[in-house]
């Protein structure tokens, strides 16, 4: 999930190869792209499966349970074999379609974990986008490689968007899927208790320790400056967490510190703004520069300490 800014719809949509981004022109065969009909603001385009490999291959975020899209994975590897199904993280949007996929080609599934129940009744809108059934084959570990025909893949582990979310880097050619923890067309959601602002920019700083050629989001376009990129939205998350702190000055609550710092923007993003603002100021909590009344919820009181 995202949170969009830009969003448009493209015109005519339909279940198709993604090819317009290049991909596989840059990559060779390598790297296949296959993009669900589920666009939507969180989705842009919709969900963009990814096929690594040629022959004996590998699945990163087999994506939702619609048979259409499981279908149209399964047409384009008939002559092929799956051996892996990686998932990034356990949203409706990324993980469902292991399942299925998993029965058809008893290919193994690899996650990190199943998600956390710590649900939150005033989020409850949100949970509706978990895949509380999502339970991996295998439970991989930060750092762990794999090796399939003429591939190999490291697992990244990055906590932020969710706790249990995962990149994948193929190594071979340097290349970073970063489901949803990095999206070049929009703001990464982070949404508490599961999502986490102090983990999400430990994340970022973690991947600054590789070397990127390009990453492909598993929504919308390819990322080419990778680490300049993930540089430009460290400074937008420590900017905006100033700003925060600037107007906990004068406001003491989260609608309105959103109405303050969003004033430009279309109301329609508040929620998700309330969201990433709440994200915010428990890791101010957890730092010690802030204080709030209650057990941290959106309708707490705040104050500078
Ligand atoms: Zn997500």
């Amino acid at each position: 999930m995202g949170k969009n800014n830009k969003y448009k719809k493209e015109p005519n949509f339909s279940i198709k190869m993604d090819f317009e981004y290049g991909i596989s022109k840059s990559l060779g065969n390598k790297i296949r792209r296959i993009i669900a009909n589920n666009p939507s603001n969180f989705t842009l385009y919709g969900t963009g499966t990814y096929i690594i490999g040629e022959g004996e291959v590998a699945i990163i975020d087999p994506g939702p349970d619609d048979d259409l899209h499981i279908n149209a994975i399964a047409k384009e590897l008939e002559k092929e074999k799956i051996t892996h199904i990686f998932v990034t993280h356990t949203h409706k949007d990324h993980s469902p379609a292991a399942k299925k996929l998993h029965k058809l080609t008893k290919a193994p599934i690899y996650g990190f974990g199943k998600h956390p129940k710590n649900f939150n009744k005033e989020l409850s809108f949100v949970e509706e986008g978990i895949d509380y059934d999502f339970s991996p084959t295998i439970n991989i570990k930060d750092n762990e490689i794999f090796k399939g025909k003429n591939w190999t893949i490291r697992a990244i582990h990055t906590p932020g968007h969710t706790s249990n979310h995962i990149c994948y880097e193929l190594i071979e050619e340097r290349v970073l899927f970063s489901g949803d923890h990095l999206m070049g067309w929009s703001t990464t959601v982070i949404v508490p208790p599961d999502g986490n602002m102090s983990d999400y920019l430990e994340s970022l700083n973690k991947l600054l320790n590789f070397s990127f050629n390009i990453c492909w989001p598993t929504h919308g376009p390819p990322i080419q400056n990778v680490a300049n990129f993930i540089k430009s939205i460290i400074k937008h998350r420590i900017r905006r967490e100033k700003q925060i702190l600037k107007t906990l000055e004068e406001k003491d609550n989260i609608t309105e510190i959103v109405k303050v710092l969003y004033k430009d923007k279309d109301p329609a993003l508040y929620p998700a703004a309330s969201l990433s603002t709440l994200a915010h100021l428990i890791s101010l909590v957890k730092k010690g520069q802030v204080i709030s009344d209650k057990k941290i919820t959106l309708s707490s009181k705040f104050k500078i300490v």
